[in-house]
């Protein structure tokens, strides 16, 4: 197994590398994903959440009302580090239990951390941390425009993120997305031929 972290800032292009990696062989752990795992009702922190956060983040089907969520930690850093304390304990052994199953394969495991350059890049044991950036108004035309974000939204995220040099700064390898969709693929292409020849294993997490 070779182990790569990937991370960038909210819509820098993380979930458009990823696929392009998944695509060329690589086998993706999703945190955001498993955050969904854990938060959908019967996941290990979908009571915790409620019984932090209220009925008010409970939506009407009973899953959790993630914009209603998001609304209270983005506007309350204290609120934000609480949710992370829930949830990111539960991510981080689901991730780790997820590559154990790889341990002994040949396989490029990609693990796709968001907040890859907030925690630290010691913390995920991996052998080198690819950073997809672009700048940042790009990213906001891309959230607005493509997905349609909020513009207010979108940038009380990015604000609450590490910045565009706090990201690069923790990367062994930049994968530039300021272009367009063919230059992104170059781009992994070129990545992709780095990873390969990286040593088998990782790591080990500090
Ligand atoms: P988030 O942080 O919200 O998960 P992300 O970093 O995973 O976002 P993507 O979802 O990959 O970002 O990209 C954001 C949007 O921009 C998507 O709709 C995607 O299709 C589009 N996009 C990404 N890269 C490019 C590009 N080079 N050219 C045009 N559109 C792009």
């Amino acid at each position: 197994m070779i182990r790569i972290g990937l991370t960038g800032g909210i819509g820098s292009g993380k979930s458009t590398v990823s696929d392009l990696l998944a695509a060329r062989g690589a086998v993706l752990i999703d945190a955001d994903r498993i955050v969904r795992e854990i938060q959908a009702p019967g996941g290990v922190a979908y009571q915790p959440i409620i019984d932090r956060f209220g009925p008010g983040v409970v939506a009407a089907d009973g899953t959790l009302d993630r914009p209603a969520l998001a609304a209270i930690v983005f506007a309350d850093e204290a609120a934000r580090k609480e949710l992370m304390a829930i949830t990111n304990p539960h991510v981080g052994r689901i991730m780790a239990e997820r590559m154990a199953a790889e341990a002994d394969t040949d396989n490029v495991v990609v693990l796709d951390i968001p907040l890859l350059a907030e925690g630290g890049k010691a913390r995920y044991g991996v052998g080198g941390v690819v950073v997809v950036d672009c700048p940042i108004d790009t990213a906001l035309r891309r959230l607005v425009d493509i997905r349609g974000m909020d513009e207010e939204d979108a940038r009380r995220r990015m604000a609450s993120q590490a910045t565009r040099e706090e990201r690069v700064a923790v990367a062994d390898f930049v994968v530039d997305n300021s272009g367009d969709l063919a230059h992104l693929t170059s781009e992994v292409e070129r990545a992709w031929a780095w990873i390969q020849s990286l040593p088998a294993g990782g790591t080990p997490p500090d």
